[in-house]
This record gives C-alpha cells, structure tokens and sequence, in this order.
C-alpha cells in the first residue's frame, strides 16, 4: 500500500484566535477552520455570546475557549493572548475579524466617530498583530497572521470614508508586518469579502431595492454566506499557504471584475 501525501490544508491540533468569533463571519471563519480540525480560542465583547458561540462548537466535539475581549484596548488584547496561551501554550494562527462600519456624511463626520471606527478596525488589528506576531517570532515553527479587511479598501464609499480608511490601513500593516516577519516563518495576508450577510449587512440585506442592485452587480447571482469565507480561512492558517504572504485575497463572487 502506498503511503497517503499529507495533507497541506490539514489543521489538526493548530491553535487559531479568531477575534469578533462569537457571530457572522467570524463565526462562519471559526467554523471552517474547526471542521479542519483547529482548537479555537473566539474573542470577543459580549460574553454572553462568546460563550454561546463556544458552546456550539464544543457540542461537535471543537476544543474552544471563549474569551471577554475589546480588541480596541492594548491591555485586553494583551491579557486575551495571555489567556489563550495558558489555556492551549501557543497560537499557531490569529485571525484579526472584529470590525464594524458606520454611514456617515463625509462633511459632517465627528473626528471622534472617525477615531471610534479606526480604534477597532485598525488599531484592533495592530494590537493582535503585534501581540500575537511578537509570541509567534518567539518560538519555533512561525505561524500565520490574517486580518479581514473589505472592498470598500479600494472603492470610493461615500458615506463610509472611515470604514473604508481603516481598510485600507489594515491592508497597508499586513505588508508591513508580512515584511518583517517573513524572517520568522510568520505569513501575513489579509481577506477583502465583498458582500456577506451577517447582523452588520441585514438592514441592506433585507432592503430588497438595495437588495437587488447589489445582486445584479455580483456574477455569483447571490450574497456570500459567512461559511463562503471558510476555505480561504483554511488555506491562510495552514501549511498549503507557507510561501504566500503581504497579499489581498478577495472573496467577492466576482462584484469587484464586474
Ligand atoms: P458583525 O457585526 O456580524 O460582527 C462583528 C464582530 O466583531 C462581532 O463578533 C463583534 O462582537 C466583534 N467586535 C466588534 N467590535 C469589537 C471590539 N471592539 N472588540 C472585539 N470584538 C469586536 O459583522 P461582520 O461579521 O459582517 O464583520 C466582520 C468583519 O468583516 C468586520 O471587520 C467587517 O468590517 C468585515 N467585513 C464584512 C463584510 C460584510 O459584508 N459583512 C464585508 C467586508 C468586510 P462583540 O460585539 O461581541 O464585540
């Protein structure tokens, strides 16, 4: 008989933070990576469904952890890397999810709403980075680095000019930190969904002109589900992904060649 080639998508045993875990596309991005056999630590604010979200995925036989984190405050991105490193003693791959946008006149818009977006959806990303790129460089056997940026990185959007700047900072850190870890065997991409319903896309989701105008403009004829961000997860956090680093993977069911 001859012996089966391992397989480079396997996940078995590899410890992966995913923060923003406890709903939508974090979730639907900790399933898949469960179901290829990763332990999960989910982070998030509302640790009434963290829990409930762990919860799930320990009833099919996932080992996951669930843990209080605001990923805008350095001490708790600090404390939820300590944690999840009592618990598991290493993180293998870290997924830098959490993130939330807002409609905003551009003429109009509060420097302080514009710092409340960034203090998330990018500072969040550099402080997990940072966090788990500085325990990753410090042990054998590198690791994997992504962050879920948007397509709103490279479209104008109007009424989003600081969702769209911190994704477009997002997508600038993963070079950066792609560069300066390479050296440690540490990957660095980031993820550009397009449009994916989840409770942050329900109110255009649901809107059925809004609804219809997006739809017309996908070649996939559908909005992406968060399980459609589930094999793009896997390859970012396993081995079949060791020589690809600093890039943009879209997963957008064609919206943004169309
Ligand atoms: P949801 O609103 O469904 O989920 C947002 C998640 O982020 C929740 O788990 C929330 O948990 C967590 N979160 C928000 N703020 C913080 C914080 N300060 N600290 C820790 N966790 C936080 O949104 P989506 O699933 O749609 O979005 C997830 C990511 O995907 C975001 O970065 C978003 O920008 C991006 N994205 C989404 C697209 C879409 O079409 N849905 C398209 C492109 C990108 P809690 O409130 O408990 O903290």
């Amino acid at each position: 008989m001859t012996e089966r080639a391992p397989n480079p998508f396997d996940l078995t045993g590899k410890v992966i933070a995913v923060t923003g875990g406890n709903r939508g596309i974090g979730l639907g991005l900790a399933r898949g990576l469960a179901r290829a056999g990763a332990h999960l630590s989910l982070w998030a604010r509302n640790e009434t469904s963290i829990a409930a979200a762990a919860e799930s995925l320990a009833s099919e036989g996932v080992e996951v952890q669930a843990v209080r984190c605001d990923v805008s405050s350095a001490e708790d991105v600090e404390a939820a890397t300590q944690q999840t490193l009592e618990r598991f003693g290493r993180i293998d791959a870290g997924f830098a999810n959490a993130g939330f946008g807002e409609a905003a006149n551009p003429l109009k818009l509060e420097l302080d709403d514009f710092h409340r977006i960034l203090a998330t959806n990018l500072d969040g990303v550099f402080l997990c980075f940072r966090a788990w790129g500085r325990h990753m460089a410090d042990r054998e056997g590198g690791g994997k680095l992504v962050a879920i940026s948007s397509i709103s990185a490279i479209f104008g959007t109007p009424l989003q000019p600081h969702y769209a700047a911190s994704k477009g900072g997002v997508e600038a850190l993963v070079r950066a930190y792609a560069l300066r870890l390479a050296r440690y065997d540490v990957q660095v991409n980031a993820v550009q969904p397009g449009w994916i319903v989840t409770d942050a896309t329900a109110p255009a989701s649901e809107n059925a002109a809004f609804s219809e105008t997006v739809v017309k403009r996908i070649p996939a004829r559908r909005w992406g589900d968060p399980g459609d961000l589930a094999g793009v997860a896997v390859y970012l956090a396993s081995d079949a992904s060791q020589y690809h680093t600093g890039d943009t993977l879209r997963i957008d069911g064609g919206y943004t060649i169309f």
